[in-house]
């Protein structure tokens, strides 16, 4: 058994005395711990009320610049999703001068954004049925061009958006907007020489002929070389759609005033953009042929080169109508198997060249064309391949615009509904195109 070394009277006291330090350091703590809790619940305050100063101060100068009605329109937390009005710091002369301008740009985005919902959306929404009754007349004399452009960009010219943006007691409704519509056929020509000319110079190559006979009728030589039948349209690699389309049908792709897709736009979108609401509200941006990272939408394809050399015709000259008329059949060596030889027409052997050669690569190898001749060619007629893409169809009692081709289903609801034609007395070789 183990003996103590020091005796019990000692070692009480020395314990007694550990017991009191250990108590006089623990009151200490308290003292020190309060000591700093009064102190950060003074900064706390202190803070709190630089915060409060700030925001204040923030309110009356939005008050005295003329943003009242911002203020009455949305909630403050709203107004305050800008995080430098809520900073708990104080508002110096120096902090002012350096928040002044994020400050004046977010106010002007929050007028942006009232304007629209309160003033602007209910306008488009007039101009919006202006445009489905002027789309609802046949084409006339005063038409300059065959397709019209989508709703987005008739609200861009000038005399329309003079009306949209008019001061907010101009009384604006779907009549106003009658004398506009007088100047549609000019802006409409302006719209198409303009996106003529980007589809040239962004597209072609450098050197396409404009040796075209079209040329001559037409008013520039360089942009009669979309006619030619080697122009063929498709979607980058990227996208799913595999489609291919030639001038100038493509103008009708809905890829061109979508640049960014439209469903994944959500409400919380326009405190970064006011746009969104507009484009959600058009259903659609003006055309562009860029989307929003500053890529082309299309791209041109040389898939038909050597259909049109089958065709005996030179790529150079030979334009969509020439090979329209030739309205030759064609077989893909590379694909012809055992269950015998797949006619296409010229449109569905790029579209095939395109959607399954050149998309699958080395896998599948290059397409080979050749036309067939005499009774190969009779027999094959009535069996040629359309491609499953060409599905789409247009009324044809309306004018033709921009995103306005549809499943066969929605042309005949849109008979039934815009011209009362029930489906049993649709004929479609008089009220619809297609299918394209
Ligand atoms: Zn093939
Ligand atoms: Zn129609």
């Amino acid at each position: 058994m183990p003996t103590l070394l020091v005796n019990p009277d000692e070692a009480l006291a020395y314990l007694d005395q550990l017991r009191r330090t250990k108590a006089k350091i623990e009151k200490h703590a308290v003292l020190c711990y309060e000591w700093q809790e009064a102190i950060s619940s003074s900064r706390r305050c202190e803070r709190r009320d630089a915060g409060r100063a700030r925001m204040d101060a923030i309110k009356a100068w939005m008050k005295e610049h003329g943003w009242e009605k911002e203020l009455d329109y949305f909630t403050w937390d709203q107004i305050t999703r800008l995080s430098l009005i809520k900073e708990q710091k104080l508002l110096t002369e120096r902090i002012w001068n350096k928040i002044r301008l994020s400050l004046i740009n977010w106010m002007n985005k929050l007028r942006d954004i009232r304007l629209e919902e309160t003033v602007f959306k209910a306008r488009r929404e007039c101009l919006i049925s202006a445009y489905c009754e002027y789309l609802k007349q046949p084409p006339n004399a005063n038409d300059t061009c065959d397709i019209l452009p989508h709703v987005g960009d008739i609200a861009t010219f000038k005399s329309f958006e003079d009306l949209i943006k008019a001061p907010v007691d101009v009384d604006v409704n779907a009549q106003s907007f009658s004398d506009a519509f007088v100047q549609l056929p000019a802006y409409v020509t302006e719209w198409r020489r303009k996106i003529e000319g980007q589809l040239v110079s962004c597209l072609l190559p450098e050197g396409t002929s404009p040796m075209s006979k079209t040329a001559i009728d037409h008013h520039s030589p360089k942009i009669a070389c979309l006619n030619l039948a080697r122009v063929a349209f498709c979607r980058p690699f990227t996208e799913n759609d595999v489609s291919v389309t030639f001038y100038p049908d493509v103008l009708l792709k809905r890829c061109f005033i979508e640049p960014y897709t439209l469903r994944h736009m959500s409400d919380w979108d326009k405190w970064q953009d006011p746009k969104i609401i507009e484009i959600k509200t058009m259903n659609g941006c003006p055309w562009s042929l860029e989307d929003s990272k500053g890529r082309n939408v299309i791209e041109v394809s040389d898939a038909a080169i050597p259909i049109i050399r089958a065709s005996g015709l030179d790529p150079d000259i030979a334009t969509t109508s020439d090979m329209d008329d030739l309205d030759a059949r064609f077989r893909c060596g590379s694909c012809s198997s055992a269950m015998g030889v797949i006619p296409y027409t010229w449109r569905s052997a790029v579209a095939h060249a395109v959607s399954y050669h050149d998309r699958l690569g080395r896998r599948v190898g290059k397409a080979s064309w050749t036309v067939l001749n005499g009774e190969d060619r009779n027999e094959n007629l009535r069996k040629t391949k359309s491609p499953p893409f060409f599905n789409r169809f247009e009324c044809a009692l309306c004018r033709t615009s921009v995103d306005n081709r549809d499943w066969r289903n929605g042309v005949l609801l849109h008979l039934l509904h815009e011209h009362k034609i029930p489906v049993d007395k649709v004929q479609e070789d008089v009220h619809m195109r297609g299918p394209f």
